[in-house]
């Protein structure tokens, strides 16, 4: 995959958590002020370090779910149970405390928010963040293009932005379908998705558009795949993988 940004040459950051918020019972929101943020595109991440006083130290990459805004970053951190990095970050970072990051990194899977294309996202549980920079970037310039959000999650309750999502498909271009693999709501089936749920939910590939998918590597080589067989051109789908092979 492309990447415009090395990370080998970006420098450390020390950022302050400014504050946080439970999305919902096992992710959170972590708001990060970085003074000497370059500033970033919808779509792109960071690289989150961890060291302890013994000097031992862990990496991991954290999608941006913020629009950009200055020096302020938002990252969504679904927390993983036997983690190293993610329960650290959501249970245990306060705010005041220091976070060290680098980025912003990746060129390739950015939405440019002058683009004209209708936009398709695709989304598999924690895979939602760098879209909703996505979907934030687009209100913040009040673009008119039409968005599409296709969003898998086991569960209503696993559903990261709920509200957010609801509020701004009210008063924007987006249109989001939900799909609950494990339970959903009273009247709607659980499922994974597949090609009748492409048919229905996701652009034709006659309107052109821009596609972004992001998830577990499963989720996003499955979709990657339908909407290939459902005709959309290779080259203009767009994937960032998050997790181990499910
Ligand atoms: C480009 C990129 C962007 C990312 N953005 C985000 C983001 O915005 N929010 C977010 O929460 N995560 C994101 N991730 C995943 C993140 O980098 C970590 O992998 C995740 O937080 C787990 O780290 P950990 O140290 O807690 O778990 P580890 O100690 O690395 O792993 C513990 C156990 O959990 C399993 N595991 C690791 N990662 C996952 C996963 N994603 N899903 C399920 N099981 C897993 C491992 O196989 C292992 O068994 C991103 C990954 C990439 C590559």
């Amino acid at each position: 995959m492309a990447r415009a940004a090395v990370p080998g040459r970006l420098s450390w950051l020390v950022s302050t958590l400014s504050g946080s918020r439970d999305e919902t019972a096992s992710a959170r929101t972590l708001v990060l002020d970085v003074p000497g943020w370059p500033g970033h595109q919808a779509g792109q991440h960071v690289d989150v370090k961890l060291t302890a006083e013994d000097g031992y130290s862990a990496q991991r990459s954290y999608s941006i779910a913020s629009a950009p805004d200055g020096t302020r970053l938002e990252l969504t951190v679904q927390r993983i149970a036997d983690g190293e990095v993610s329960p650290y970050l959501t249970e245990v970072l306060e705010p005041g405390d220091p976070l060290e990051l680098r980025g912003p990194i990746g060129g390739w899977f950015v939405w440019p928010p002058g683009s004209a294309a209708p936009l398709l996202l695709v989304a598999g549980g924690s895979g939602i963040v760098p879209l909703m920079s996505m979907i934030r970037a687009h209100a913040v310039n009040k673009s008119q293009v039409p968005v599409r959000l296709i969003y898998s999650v086991r569960s209503p309750a696993d559903a990261l932005y709920a509200s957010e999502l609801s509020e701004r498909s009210r008063e924007s271009p987006l249109e989001v379908t939900f799909l609950y693999t494990r339970a959903a709501p009273a009247g709607v089936p659980t499922g994974r998705i597949n090609a009748e749920i492409i048919k229905a939910a996701a652009w034709p590939p006659a309107a052109n558009p821009a596609i972004f998918i992001c998830g577990p590597t499963g989720f996003v080589e499955t979709t990657a795949g339908l909407l290939v067989a459902a005709g959309h051109d290779p080259a203009v789908i767009k994937t960032e993988r998050f997790g181990p092979t499910s």
